[in-house]
């Protein structure tokens, strides 16, 4: 009955949606082991040893797992679980990719972007872009699930568990590694940064948005994103788009400028603690959820927001 979490990292530094999904981990009422899974990652494994409730860590350490790619990653958990009830793990980027490859080695169905534990069996995952909730529950005699971090809060870091070196199998070898463009960015990661502030196809240009975005993201120290819109008609790169098919962002302050609120959008930010938008047609659907509403013209609002913050 033990659960085993999979560690979100970049074998330097433990990913904060760790710390989250050991709520989530630990709600399934089991002991629950870390597995961190990464080459030259012993840091991380002393780092996931201090989050409260882990029992012990197992630390798979390989040059082929390095950047954890799918069939290297499914290959080392599926055979951990013979000994483990459920796996889970943030449903990062990482975690979809070879969380599904667990689910189809152990012939089960994968529980995925969970938001709440009902039971240790019932589970809440939103479903038709966010509008409404599933309530599910697993007959199978193992679990995998995929965890929504931003419905949890993260564990706090008292505990000091064991760390396990795993014997590992021969690599699979049938992909390789080739290479990752990340962008480079002084500003907090967007996922899970506190303030953000998103740009619409309001915008009308990538110039409006370096000089109307841009600035007021630097003054709040705000993780900068956008809509679909504005991502498609090339006012920044899409890994800045928030929604459905973007980023699902939780921060204590969302700041939607010229963003209508489509519900692909929204779908995103529903976890956002206070919204504020920005929009000159005072029927557009973001007013329905935003906390604070400016009707009015970007244009001219948001100098004077950047202008007050300023003054301050
Ligand atoms: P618009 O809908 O065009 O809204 C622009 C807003 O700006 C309007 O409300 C307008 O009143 C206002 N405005 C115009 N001029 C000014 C001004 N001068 N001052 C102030 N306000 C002004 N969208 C996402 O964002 N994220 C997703 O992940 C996503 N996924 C999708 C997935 C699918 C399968 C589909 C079909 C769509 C998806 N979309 C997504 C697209 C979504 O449906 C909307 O088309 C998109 O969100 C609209 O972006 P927008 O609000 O910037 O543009």
């Amino acid at each position: 009955m033990t659960t085993l979490l999979i560690a979100e990292h970049d074998n330097k530094t433990l990913n904060p949606a760790t710390a989250k999904t050991m709520s989530a981990a630990s709600a399934l009422q089991a002991p629950v082991d870390i597995l961190v899974a990464g080459h030259n990652c012993a840091d991380v494994a002393q780092q996931a040893a201090k989050l409260t409730g882990c029992q012990k860590i197992i630390h798979a350490d390989a040059p082929h797992l390095e950047h954890h790619l799918a069939e290297e990653m499914a290959q080392v958990i599926t055979a951990l679980m013979e000994d483990y009830t459920t796996a889970i793990t943030p449903a990062t980027t990482n975690g979809k990719n070879f969380m599904p490859r667990v689910a189809a080695a152990l012939d089960v169905m994968q529980l995925s972007d969970i938001t709440d534990v009902l039971a240790p069996n019932q589970f809440e995952r939103p479903i038709y872009a966010g509008n409404a909730l599933q309530i599910v529950e697993s007959t199978d005699e193992k679990r995998v699930i995929t965890v929504r971090t931003t419905k949890f809060p993260a564990v706090e870091e008292t505990g000091q568990a064991d760390v396990e070196l795993l014997e590992l199998p021969e690599p699979k070898s049938v992909s390789q590694y080739v290479s990752e463009n990340l962008s480079q960015s002084d500003r907090p990661e967007l996922a899970s940064a506190s303030i953000v502030v998103s740009g619409g196809r309001a915008l009308g240009s990538k110039e409006n948005f370096e000089k109307y975005i841009e600035p007021l993201a630097q003054t709040l120290g705000a993780a900068i994103g956008a809509s679909r819109a504005a991502v498609d008609a090339g006012y920044i790169s899409n890994d800045y788009q928030v929604g459905q098919t973007g980023k699902v962002v939780a921060p204590d302050l969302y700041i939607a400028i010229g963003i209508s609120g489509a519900i692909q959008h929204l779908a995103g930010i529903k976890d956002a603690q206070t919204i504020v938008a920005i929009n000159k047609d005072e029927e557009a659907p973001i007013f329905q959820i935003a906390d604070y509403s400016l009707v009015g013209d970007l244009f001219e609002l948001v100098p004077q927001l950047q202008a007050a913050l300023e003054n301050r």
